[in-house]
């Protein structure tokens, strides 16, 4: 799966998994969701996330190969497990983001080796779809569509989406102008 296509999916699926818990759709929810979707890839320098690893990725694929460890359970869990130290709409979203790109990964041909480094045997899924093919074009448009539906139709979540933002802004504001403070009484 591409970055967009893991993007889109998991923001989709976060939105669903919203509406269904009444969970706040915070703009720190989405930005979490969007980055845990795109974490797994830190083992593919090629990949959006690993072009911009500062060299991280070179190390984890050298290590552990692409779609190795970092695509199973246990890494998941270990990412939830460091997130949840201080548990956010943000670290909620990164746990979720990453769980939600192993589950795309887990429906393509290679698919993921969900037990690895205890079993390093790839799963094989009902079905799949190829990276890249026509199938993940359609399927990045179906999860388009789908998540424009659920944020601005079904849930409405755009709503709080937009308040949640400025009220980041406003408080990103508020502290610049703290530390302007701080550093002009210097
Ligand atoms: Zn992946």
């Amino acid at each position: 799966m591409r970055y967009k296509t893991h993007i889109v999916s998991s923001l989709t699926l976060g939105a669903g998994l919203s509406i269904i818990l009444s969970y706040p759709f915070h703009i720190a929810y989405v930005i979490g969701i969007s980055f845990g979707s795109l974490l797994p890839d830190i083992d593919e320098p090629k990949s959006f996330i690993g072009r911009r690893s500062f060299g991280i990725a070179n190390y984890v694929k050298n290590r552990y190969g692409h779609r190795g460890v970092t695509h199973s359970i246990f890494a998941w869990i270990l990412v939830s497990l460091i997130s949840f130290i201080y548990l956010s709409p943000l670290t909620v979203g990164i746990s979720l983001g990453y769980f939600f790109h192993l589950l795309g990964d887990f429906f393509s041909v290679r698919s993921i080796p969900v037990l690895a480094p205890f079993n390093t045997d790839y799963a094989k899924p009902p079905f799949a779809y190829k990276t890249g093919s026509l199938t993940e074009d359609i399927l990045l448009y179906i999860f388009t569509f789908l998540l424009f539906y659920f944020v601005f139709i079904l849930g409405q979540l755009h709503i709080y989406l937009v308040q949640s933002t400025a009220e980041l802004i406003v408080s990103t504001v508020h502290i610049l102008f703290e530390l302007l403070h701080i550093i002009n009484s210097l």
